[in-house]
């Protein structure tokens, strides 16, 4: 029974944990925090509940790519309610509003009767969507389409760059990229390949976690423990141990040591690589993981509704102020912040006819963050506490605009910033999303699943890309390395018969 550590209790050390337990290997994992998850994470604050990360999940009905996987890691159960089919997300530029609907060709309608003069460039888009989706085989879980030029060519290719060369009409080019705080976007840089998986992952079924997304998490423990493994917390892991020949455990920093065959690191590359100083890690491939960028933090404002005030709204509402494009909303300045926002309600029942709670997201960088740095949590100073208000203030100024009635049923509202996930998640500069991708790296962006040093791998939303998606198909890469690529797929194939 070979001995693995895993670090990290985010979705992509739980979920690695489940198929390497099942599979006969004797998983810890070692999480930081008190609590389990990483953006998995909820809170409870005067008996309401608040998700912090992952707010909605998208294919999911039988057969679709994401339920597959669920089914695979055994956690198909979780109760999901699904977004409004006609309008999953709701696009606000200026006063007006657009409406995504789930389904290809329901899509293709809604957009052409929005901007009957794109009919062609319109279904061009979305099957340009559907094809960069569908040629990897990682994201369909289906080699029948697989088509590696494809995949690379998209890679190499902006959002903006192909949007542009299909879409003529402005609005619209803005109104496609609507949805991107979901993959923090930026112009120039962004793969198109990126916004295909994301837009054609939500574009097939799209749902929210009912009670919030550490449903998900404590699923992935009850399995976990079901198949031998466990969870240990507040173990921050600070050292690697190895030798010549490979890992040999780790030590953490209460000084426990762990011996292991196997250490799995679910957080950033740059950190774990700081914890070994073996010189089978090059110096090169340590230099290329610190130069990669990351995506930019988050401002979270999470609002406690008075009972029976605020209707449910079954959609994801994306906002940005008037004239302004969703590129580009990460260079605001202090003056016009917030160029844009996220909203939405969290589900805590099946059909809620009034929402208890919600959140408003929007971009924050992380040098806004640069007088607190050496603070902690709770321990900030009245100066943060004044510029999170602030900041809550307009962003709920801005909310009013498209929901008057948004402040009249706000009972409490508690604010996050990139610092919050620094601390809760250890993601790097308190990054949304972990490595941005950028066309320009090209090869050079990639994250390998297993290093130099035997014994040592990565999983996580840093290998392959964030989201509920993105991190399992990590786990798949990861756990395929370690167990047999074809030897996984059969075990994925035959889950879901
Ligand atoms: C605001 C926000 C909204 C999002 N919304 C969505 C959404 O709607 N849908 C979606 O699919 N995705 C969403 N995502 C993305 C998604 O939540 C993440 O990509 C995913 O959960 C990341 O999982 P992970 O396991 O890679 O990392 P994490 O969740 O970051 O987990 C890493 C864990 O490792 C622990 N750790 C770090 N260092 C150490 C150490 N030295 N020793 C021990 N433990 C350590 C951390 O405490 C943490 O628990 C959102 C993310 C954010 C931030």
């Amino acid at each position: 029974m070979k001995r693995c550590i895993i670090i990290g209790s985010g979705l992509g050390g739980l979920s690695t944990g489940v198929v390497l337990a099942r599979e006969g290997f004797d998983v810890t994992i070692l999480e930081q925090g008190t609590q389990i998850g990483g953006c998995l994470q909820c809170f409870e604050r005067r008996g309401v509940k608040f998700e912090t990360g992952m707010h909605f999940i998208g294919s999911a009905l039988p057969g679709q790519t994401l339920h597959r996987l669920l089914r695979f890691l055994e956690i198909d159960d979780i109760a999901l309610a699904a977004l409004d089919s006609q309008a999953y997300d709701i696009i606000r530029l200026g006063d007006q509003e657009y409406r995504f609907p789930n389904g290809k060709e329901a899509f293709i309608a809604q957009m052409t009767n929005y901007f009957p003069h794109e009919a062609e460039g319109i279904r061009q888009y979305v099957e340009c969507v559907e094809r960069v989706a569908q040629a990897s085989s990682l994201h369909t879980l289906d080699t029948s389409n697989a088509n590696s030029a494809i995949n690379t060519e998209y890679q190499l290719r902006s959002i903006n760059e192909v949007i542009d060369s299909l879409i003529t009409d402005p609005t619209l080019r803005d109104v496609l990229v609507g949805n991107q705080p979901l993959y923090a976007a930026q112009r120039d840089k962004t793969p198109f390949s990126t916004h295909a998986f994301i837009v054609d992952f939500y574009n097939q079924s799209s749902f929210r976690v009912v009670g919030g997304s550490d449903n998900i998490g404590n699923a992935l423990i009850r399995k976990l423990e079901q198949y031998g493994g466990r969870v240990l917390t507040q173990q921050q892991v600070i050292k690697i141990l190895s030798d010549d020949r490979g890992v040999k455990g780790i030590t953490t920093a209460d000084g426990s040591r762990y011996d292991a065959d196997i250490v799995v690191s679910a957080i950033h590359p740059v950190p774990t690589l700081a914890m070994t100083d073996s010189p089978l890690i090059r110096p090169a491939f340590r230099k290329r993981m610190a130069s990669l960028p990351n995506t930019i933090g988050i401002f979270s404002v999470y609002l406690d509704f008075k009972e029976g005030t605020m209707p449910y709204m079954n959609s994801n509402y994306y906002a940005y102020a008037n004239g302004l494009s969703p590129w580009d909303s990460e260079h605001y300045s202090t003056e016009d912040w917030p160029r844009g926002y996220l909203y939405m309600h969290f589900c805590h029942e099946p059909r809620p006819r009034y929402a208890r709670a919600g959140v408003i997201l929007s971009y924050m960088r992380f040098e806004e963050m640069a007088p607190w740095l050496d603070t902690t949590v709770g321990h900030r100073g009245e100066a943060y506490e004044s510029f999170k208000r602030n900041r809550a203030e307009r962003l709920i100024d801005s909310v009013q605009q498209a929901f008057p009635e948004i402040r009249q049923a706000i009972r409490h509202y508690y604010t996050s910033t990139p610092l919050t996930y620094l601390n809760y998640t250890g993601t790097s500069k308190g990054s949304a999303y972990g490595i941005a991708r950028d066309i320009s790296l090209g090869m050079s962006s990639h994250v390998p699943q297993r290093t130099k040093l035997p014994g040592l791998y990565l999983t996580g939303q840093n290998i392959n890309s964030h989201g509920i998606l993105g991190v399992l198909v990590g786990t798949v890469v990861t756990c395929s390395d370690l167990l047999g690529t074809e030897y996984l797929y059969q075990q994925i194939i035959k889950a879901s018969q």
